[in-house]
């Protein structure tokens, strides 16, 4: 069982103390004996312990920055919302494929943002801007979100906010179990919790230090019991020796655990495995152990965006996944939506 994330090393920008969060945040990693570090930005982290790019990486993934978020621009996030509402950036996860290895490069620590007002007040304007129509904000884009909750609690307040908003919707995925501080927040149905799943086979080799699938199915049907909108994204979709087999039990198991009024409301996302030159180089610098099959003559090559063209599965294979999931999420959960597959 992975344990809720505890960081080894802080660093602090020193406007982050001027917000009760901050203040907070470091007063009780002092409590906690962890060596806590001033800089002046993220951007000035250098040195962390490590004699090499493999250990430096796993350390950065356990080191926690305390800072401000200072472009209080969002990101647009399609296909799922209209924006992605930035509270985090970074994850203590080792998922193998994970798309973060790519857009934060050097920078793989984990940074908390504790302006939150600031970025909540950002978040007024967009929904003022599309008011009356409803706007929808995805809190996981860059990170984790739920990994580090249990720390800040910044998800908790945004679940809240958005609550009592008239037109905002929050959304977010994790792969992440530790939901028990969120199960009492005032969500008034506004926000979808979803989590990340896939077969056993595909979260024992490739997503290390996260929630096995029983632990996110059992905090599932904690979040389902406390009236949340539930989801699931399958993601992403790998093919292995003994898929079908694999994806079947797990929706054998989400169908077995979960409450009749979660199956009502239910959403399915399915995206499938996809990989770049760039993020396959960082893989194998990353790691250099991996099973991850990254063949791109195995591939249809398929334009992305910003250019950099990705290698996602052939047309029949993609069928087959459509055709076979589908049929799965019809038997099993005949009255849930699947809203995309890509
Ligand atoms: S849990 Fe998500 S964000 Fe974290 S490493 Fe895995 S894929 Fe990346």
């Amino acid at each position: 069982m992975v344990k809720p994330f505890v960081p080894q090393l802080v660093y602090v920008e020193p406007k982050a103390l001027e917000y009760p969060l901050g203040k907070k945040l470091i007063e009780k990693f002092e409590g906690m004996g962890i060596e806590i570090r001033q800089t002046t930005s993220h951007n000035q982290i250098r040195n962390l312990p490590g004699d090499n790019h493999f250990q430096k990486y796993r350390t950065a993934k356990s080191t926690l920055v305390v800072g401000l978020r200072k472009t209080l621009k969002f990101d647009t996030s399609k296909p799922s919302a209209e924006y992605a509402i930035p509270f985090a950036t970074g994850c203590m996860g080792h998922c193998h494929y994970c798309y973060l290895q790519t857009t934060m490069g050097s920078k793989p620590y984990i940074r908390t943002y504790v302006n939150v007002e600031e970025i909540f007040e950002a978040a007024e304007e967009y929904m003022k801007e599309r008011a009356p129509e409803p706007t929808r904000f995805e809190a996981s884009c860059t990170s984790d979100i739920v990994g580090i909750d249990h720390l800040t609690h910044t998800l908790k307040r945004a679940i809240e906010y958005f609550g009592k908003s008239e037109y905002g919707q929050l959304r977010f995925v994790t792969k992440f179990a530790h939901v028990d501080h969120l199960l009492d927040a005032k969500h008034n149905g506004k926000t979808r919790f979803r989590f990340s799943v896939n077969d056993e086979y595909i979260i024992k080799y490739f997503e290390p230090g996260t929630s096995r699938l029983n632990e996110r199915i059992e905090a599932a049907v904690k979040i389902a019991e406390a009236g949340y909108p539930l989801g699931f994204i399958v993601a992403p979709i790998y093919l292995h020796e003994g898929w079908q087999e694999g994806y079947k039990e797990m929706f054998e198991k989400l169908e077995a655990a979960l409450p009749s009024n979660a199956k009502k409301d239910l959403t399915f996302e399915l995206i499938q495995h996809r990989f770049t030159k760039p993020a396959k180089r960082v893989i194998q610098e990353n790691y250099p152990m991996t099973k991850l099959e990254l063949d791109e003559s195995k591939r249809k090559w398929k334009w992305g965006r910003y250019g950099i063209g990705k290698y996602v599965y052939t047309n029949e294979e993609q069928e087959d996944i459509k055709d076979t999931l589908g049929s799965y999420i019809h038997t099993y959960f005949p009255e849930a939506k699947i809203e995309y597959f890509t």
